[in-house]
């Protein structure tokens, strides 16, 4: 233990059986070599780490042995073998076209492609991502590559195989290295720990595999500075700490919340994972994978897809049997749109929180959407209230203070929310129009018009009904133009000031407004203005209606950018109480 080499220097593979991964391209250089078929260019290409500089070497040393195997593997006994594994040979040249890309550096090495090699048969060249040599250089080279020399073997190796100009690829034997699965990178982190008696727990290994994406040099590199932190104990706790690994744990932990519909829930998780110094947009970004792993889960056919720790393996397999393909792909989108606009938000947390209040409310969306007729109705009639804690009274310091309550005003946000869900995932349905039967919308519509009305209704039971007289209606009014003044929307206030309010009936009234914009500001004010009214009046079917002024009716719709930026945010808070709402809990500046 205590002379630790580096795993990726003491490991590197010496023949082509113990490559792992790219038995396709072994074999097929072993038969090449026994067979005497070799070429004299090869093109490695694939990602990085995966052994292509590896199998270069081996090729270089295999191709020189004077005791060729009859399996053709090199004997590691004979001179050449030796000299080349000391790395002393003079048969084998590397160049790094990364950073020597020049034509002198092009030239120099042509110039000794002339010279055959003292001792064993070939001399080998090796250009490492041959793909960054400069335009002139790769011209210079294209002449020894079209003739080259007996002796000569070149192989260039690149992770950019787009990059390579087609004169280049049409002269080589092209070898494509495959990303190394994880079960291969597992297998052999293995086999090296237990040569090296580290004790490793196999979940730990399947982290180190995962992080390296295919990557053998990273896993390797990754294990080194695992076993020096944890003095040769590889446990799965503590590789996924030095590894800055987000447990899985937490996302599952997340789902249960999110059935539970458990906000304050969601919110304390978030900031847990916050606090560990996760950014938002990988939690984001772990999340979608978690969803993703849920999503093939659920069918056998996509299983083997599923590259999870072992030991998280089954509680995929359970979560996924409890959780409606909509709602993964409705949640897939939320946090698709939360990724997209991560780098726009000022407010990073806010903007994660926002997503997972999004998130929390998903079902019920998808339980509109997915149901009819009977179904729908029953659904809606079990529109849950948020699980929110009531706080009742709190002491600070003799003071007695008493929070405001908290069940009322939810409902409306839900509802909101459900509202914007609803038709974020009808849009994505991507029914042609004319498939859908008008009165379905309206149904649709009709059903939103309900809940509202129950919740409403729930609350008003137990008290009288205000009649709605002329007078009253004036006085509702006014509560709610202060109301507005309190809240600073100053346009909204005027519009509503400025227009003319009449009752029609017992449960109706009309709105006059004498311009297109004074419409368009109480028609955004409707939602919460007719919440606040039926409060008024205990009467949850009051409605009203707008009417605009003749003559105005004959100007052109304003355009939308005449609002100026602070109307604009008033617009959407009117039309997103929720917004608001964060906005002052957070309290935060907005700058219009
Ligand atoms: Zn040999």
């Amino acid at each position: 233990m205590e002379n630790f080499v580096v795993s990726a220097r003491k490991y590197r593979p010496q023949h082509f059986s113990t490559v792992v991964g790219q038995s396709h391209i072994t074999t097929t250089l072993k038969n090449a070599i026994l067979q005497n078929h070799l070429a004299h260019a090869f093109l490695f290409c694939g990602p990085r780490g995966v052994g292509k500089t590896t199998c270069a070497r081996i090729l270089a040393k295999t191709i020189n042995c004077e005791k060729l195997g009859k399996d053709g593997e090199a004997c590691d006994q004979c001179n050449s073998c030796q000299s080349f594994n000391k790395g002393a040979s003079f048969n084998i040249h590397e160049l790094d076209a990364a950073s020597n890309n020049s034509v002198d550096d092009i030239r120099e090495l042509i110039e000794q492609v002339r010279f055959a090699p003292q001792a064993g048969k070939y001399k080998i060249y090796i250009i490492d991502e041959v793909h960054m040599l400069s335009a002139s250089a790769f011209n210079a080279f294209l002449k020894t590559l079209e003739e080259p020399p007996a002796h000569a073997i070149f192989i260039l190796a690149t992770t950019e195989k787009h990059k390579i100009l087609p004169t280049i690829l049409s002269r080589c034997q092209i070898f494509d290295f495959k990303r190394i699965t994880p079960a291969d990178i597992v297998a052999y982190l293995e086999e090296i720990t237990s040569k090296e008696k580290i004790t490793a727990e196999h979940a730990a290994l399947q982290l180190i595999a995962q992080k390296s994406d295919g990557c053998m040099r990273d896993a390797l590199s990754i294990l080194d500075k695992i076993v020096s932190f944890t003095n040769g104990q590889l446990a799965y706790a503590s590789t996924l700490e030095h590894l800055n690994i987000l447990d899985e744990e937490y996302f599952f932990q997340f789902l249960e919340l999110l059935e539970k519909e458990d906000l304050p829930g969601v919110l304390s998780l978030y900031d847990e994972i916050d606090q560990k110094g996760f950014e938002g947009d990988t939690v984001l970004n772990l999340f979608s994978s978690f969803l993703r792993n849920l999503l093939i889960s659920k069918d056998a056919r996509s299983i083997g897809l599923l590259q999870v720790v072992e030991a998280f393996r089954k509680k995929y397999i359970a979560a996924a049997s409890k959780i409606s393909t909509p709602y993964i792909i409705g949640a897939l989108n939320i946090l698709n749109e939360a990724e997209i606009g991560f780098k726009q938000a000022r407010n990073k947390k806010l903007h994660v929180e926002f997503h997972l209040i999004r998130l929390t409310y998903l079902q019920q969306a998808v339980n509109f959407i997915q149901d009819d007729g009977v179904a729908k109705k029953k659904r809606l009639d079990e529109v849950k209230p948020v699980a929110f804690k009531q706080i009742g009274f709190v002491e600070i310091k003799d003071k007695k203070i008493k929070s405001p309550e908290t069940s009322s005003p939810l409902p409306k946000k839900q509802e909101a929310i459900l509202k914007i869900e609803a038709s974020i995932i009808e849009e994505k349905k991507s029914i042609p129009e004319k498939d859908i039967i008008p009165s379905e919308k309206a149904k649709e519509a009709g059903a939103l018009k309900k809940i509202r009305e129950q919740i409403l209704h729930r609350k008003l039971e137990p008290q009288q009904i205000k009649s709605l007289t002329q007078d009253a209606l004036f006085e509702a009014w006014d509560g709610y133009l202060q109301k507005l003044q309190e809240n600073n929307q100053v346009t909204s206030h005027h519009n509503l000031r400025t227009s003319t309010i009449s009752v029609i009936n017992e449960s109706q009234f009309d709105v006059f407004v004498t311009s297109r914009i004074q419409q368009q500001f109480v028609e955004s004010e409707r939602t919460n203005l007719l919440i606040y009214i039926q409060d008024r009046f205990n009467n949850p079917k009051i409605q009203f209606s707008i009417t605009l002024d003749a003559e105005a009716e004959k100007d052109p719709m304003p355009a939308e950018q005449s609002l100026s930026q602070r109307d604009q945010y008033l617009k959407m808070i009117s039309m997103y109480p929720l917004v608001k709402e964060m906005r002052d809990q957070l309290n935060l500046d907005l700058d219009y």
